[in-house]
């Protein structure tokens, strides 16, 4: 068999977000698995929605997130240039072939006329299409337009009435009607190709063997079934992705916000758990699984286990993923990973500060919920008065007494020697349960929540936990 290849093509117009993140995560998924070259190719050929910076954050945040491509702007291969702008000329050069072969024609059609016929046959309650009334122009009226500057397009000639009939590895057996397709426009006024001129260009000449791509582009797949036809070229295998649904089913909200990769980072979230997330918005393992890293998505993916049926984006299943990689990730990671929520002078005593991102990610969702657990052992936050009144009692104040006498002397590692002065507090005292722990737990950290004394201790230190009793005292 020969090399599978497949391309993440994005259009440079805002951030990644969560349907192009998976898009790319399926096409890396697939080609790591067979062995195969994943592409990364930009398609800016849209000059009008073209956003500034648009094309290196999406590398960036790919990269981020993992998902390295064996070609692309930055890493050149045998079928370049990757990004569109720069293969004009060939583009050219196949919008000229489909003219010479009666494939294509010139369409001076003004907005306004476009407009007004887009009316007219709403009106009449008529598909919504070109009405052809270029397609006739004679050779000599074409080339007096041209000569006189008016703006043109050059669209694509649609066969009247065939049924393009398709295999798709999600979808199946495939059949839609040419009427369904408009004459696409091939080429702009501006010169520039339209999406669809390019990409099948472009997938031919980078030897692009499975086109994997959002459901959203299945109603034009005979347009280009068709231009490979007019070409005489092999098509690829198509493969389309089901949808991603909110939970009320409607179509995932675009407001970008809301779908971004880098806001769900913003947020905290973890890129091992967004991928993982995001791997399983439409791919299904063959057993319960619900956990796996890169590494073994790569291992396991496969397209028949790609589902047809729209995929719900659940955050309370995102959320739980969170708090998985949060607990079993390496400590230093998510040490490293939330230094940016805490102020600098905070984490400069790391072993300290690597205590209390032990304790904090048993209790935390999001990276920031760490910084928030963190604050009792930081801030000194106003005490409630009903706190005042829970360390005010007698029984209280001979609880943090006999505390702070206790552990004066020792280490703030020794959690067994803690525990047992817990224990034998409780006995001698006679005071058990919330009156013993409560008003200790109020005067170290500010609150009546919080780790386990050893814990609380070992973070603070004795000395400094000592202070803050004596504080009450
Ligand atoms: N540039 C298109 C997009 O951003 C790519 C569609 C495709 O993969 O064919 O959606």
């Amino acid at each position: 068999m020969t090399k599978t290849r497949v391309r993440f093509a994005p259009s440079p117009t805002g951030f990644l977000h969560i349907g192009g993140l998976r898009t790319a995560l399926y096409n890396y998924l697939f080609a790591r698995h067979t062995g195969g070259d994943c592409i990364l190719r930009i398609e800016d050929t849209d000059q009008n929605r073209e956003v500034e910076g648009a094309a290196q954050n999406l590398i960036d945040t790919l990269h981020y997130m993992g998902i390295d491509f064996d070609e692309s702007p930055l890493k050149p291969g045998k079928h370049g240039p990757y990004i569109q702008s720069e293969r004009l000329d060939l583009y050219h050069k196949y919008a000229n072939y489909l003219l010479d072969a009666g494939h294509a024609y010139y369409c001076f059609c003004s907005s306004e006329t476009l407009q007004q016929m887009r009316e007219e046959q709403q009106a009449k309650g008529e598909f919504v299409k070109y009405d052809r009334r270029c397609l006739n122009l004679s050779t000599a009226e074409i080339e007096n337009n041209l000569a006189a500057g008016i703006p043109y397009v050059i669209r694509l000639r649609m066969p009247d009435d065939r049924i393009f009939a398709f295999e798709d590895e999600v979808r199946g057996h495939v059949e839609m009607n040419s009427f369904q397709s408009d004459d696409q426009v091939l080429i702009k006024s501006d010169g520039f190709p339209t999406y669809h001129l390019a990409a099948i260009i472009d997938d031919h000449f980078m030897k692009i063997s499975h086109v994997i791509r959002g459901e959203e582009w299945l109603s034009s797949t005979p347009k280009h079934i068709w231009l490979y036809e007019c070409f005489g070229w092999e098509p690829p295998i198509w493969v389309h992705l089901p949808l991603i649904l909110n939970p009320d089913r409607s179509k995932l909200s675009k407001r970008m916000n809301d779908v971004s990769v880098e806001s769900y980072l913003n947020k905290g979230y973890l890129k091992e758990a967004l991928l993982n997330f995001v791997a399983l918005l439409g791919w299904h393992p063959a057993d319960d699984r619900e956990l796996y890293s890169l590494d073994e998505l790569c291992e396991s993916f496969s397209l028949e286990r790609v589902n047809k049926s729209g995929a719900v984006f659940d955050l309370t299943k995102l959320d739980w993923m969170n708090r998985h990689y949060l607990r079993t990730l390496p400590l230093e990671v998510i040490a490293e990973r939330a230094a940016s929520w805490f102020q600098p002078q905070d984490i400069v005593d790391q072993s300290r500060y690597h205590k209390i991102i032990a304790a904090a990610r048993e209790r935390s969702t999001l990276l920031p919920d760490l910084a928030e657990y963190a604050r009792m052992f930081f801030a000194s936050d106003p005490i409630s008065d009903d706190n005042i009144e829970i360390v005010s009692s007698d029984d209280s104040r001979k609880v943090l007494a006999w505390f702070k006498e206790q552990i004066k002397d020792i280490s703030a590692e020794d959690a067994e020697k803690i525990l047992e002065i817990t224990k034998t507090g409780i006995k001698e005292l006679g005071i058990k349960g919330k009156a013993f722990y409560m008003p200790l737990r109020i005067a170290l950290l500010g609150q009546p929540h919080g780790p386990d004394l050893p814990t609380i201790i070992s973070i603070l230190g004795v000395e400094e936990s000592c202070r803050r009793i004596e504080h009450y005292l």
